[in-house]
């Protein structure tokens, strides 16, 4: 066992769809792991480590300081996970997003410099640059953030918040990650690749909007893998630095993206509407990542793909869980 992986890691959100993954991987890499989450959608992603000496789960919420003092007991490093995650969540319950995603975060990063943790990796997203300013640009991390909903927002603030804290002793690194796809212990299927996969592979047509407009993508397994990676780079790599994460070579529009699902699936029936409900369109590059902390992704889009319509077609999953924030 290295000397980093002898270390305590805090996951909020732990029991998410990329927390449950990171969890997973940490374990598997002989990190000992406490995860702190409110199970706003269910539990179920965490039975898989239930009984392992190094895990531990603090049902617990990100805006009650005693759940947070409870869950850094012990731990040397955080990724912050834990979030309402996406437009239309944020859209439904503006009072909440904001607690969480802002005030919470705050907090906790107030709460971690008392109890003086080593490292703070937030999960943050390249929907902060909203829309591309160039027709056709590859943003990179010095891009302008355009924010263009609460989500993004409350994303872009604490990014902001965390890059102030010059004289903090905490390693402080954002993450901003490419729309995620593919199976994890708690997979979603809200998210373009897995809602097209599905339905295409339970036969139903897909209705399209905004057909044209770009995004980058990256597979669930991938993501948690930067986030391991970013935990165990050297200080001097990581500190105050914004990294995208995706795929370094690829951003896909949803008609490219179907093409792809045509591909695995050649039933497929495509529908596109008119009417664009979604106004984000960037392009962004993952070179940054990829030359200073030598990741690259392992998985591509047409690999996803493959994946979930396997999973579909076996009937290993039969109904995805969906419901998000039907608890809240
Ligand atoms: P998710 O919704 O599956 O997971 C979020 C977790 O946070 C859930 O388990 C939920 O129960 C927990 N949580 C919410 N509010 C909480 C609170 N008050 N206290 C404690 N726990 C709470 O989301 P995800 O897709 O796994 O996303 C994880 C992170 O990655 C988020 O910060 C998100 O903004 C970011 N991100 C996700 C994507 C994506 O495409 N999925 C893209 C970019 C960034």
């Amino acid at each position: 066992m290295t000397k980093q992986q002898a270390k305590t890691v805090l996951v909020t959100g732990g029991a998410g769809y990329i927390g449950s993954e990171l969890v997973r991987i940490l374990l598997e890499d002989q990190f000992r792991v406490v995860v702190l989450d409110n199970l706003s959608f269910g539990g179920e992603s965490l039975l898989s480590f239930w009984g392992n000496p190094a895990f531990r789960f603090i049902k617990g919420d990100l805006r009650n300081d005693d759940d947070i003092r409870t869950a850094l007991n012990g731990v040397d490093y955080v990724c912050h996970l834990a979030a309402i995650v996406g437009e239309p969540p944020c859209k439904k319950y503006p009072v909440l997003a904001l607690e969480v995603n802002w005030h919470a975060s705050v907090r906790l990063y107030e709460l971690c410099e008392e109890a003086g943790i080593e490292r703070f990796v937030f999960a943050s997203t390249c929907s902060n640059y909203g829309k591309m300013a160039v027709a056709d640009a590859l943003l990179d991390e010095t891009a302008e953030l355009n924010p263009i909903s609460l989500y993004s927002e409350t994303k872009v603030n604490f990014e902001k918040y965390l890059l102030k804290q010059r004289n903090s002793t905490i390693t402080r690194t954002i993450l901003r990650f490419s729309t995620v796809y593919g199976i994890s212990p708690r997979p979603r299927f809200d998210l373009t690749v897995n809602e097209f996969t599905r339905d295409a592979a339970l036969g139903k047509p897909l209705l399209i909007y905004g057909e044209n407009f770009w995004r980058p993508y990256c597979h669930v397994s991938d993501l948690a893998r930067s986030v391991k990676i970013a935990l165990m780079a050297d200080h001097e790599k990581v500190d105050g630095e914004a990294f995208n994460v995706g795929d370094t070579s690829q951003n896909y529009t949803k008609k490219m993206l179907a093409a792809e699902i045509g591909k695995a699936i050649p039933s497929l029936k495509v529908n596109y509407h008119p009417v664009v409900t979604d106004p984000r369109d960037y392009k962004v590059n993952c070179d940054k990542i990829k030359n200073i902390l030598g990741f690259t992704i392992s998985k591509t889009v047409p690999n996803g793909i493959t994946e979930i319509a396997s999973l579909f077609r076996e009937q290993v999953i039969s109904e995805p869980m969906n419901a998000r924030y039907g608890n809240i």
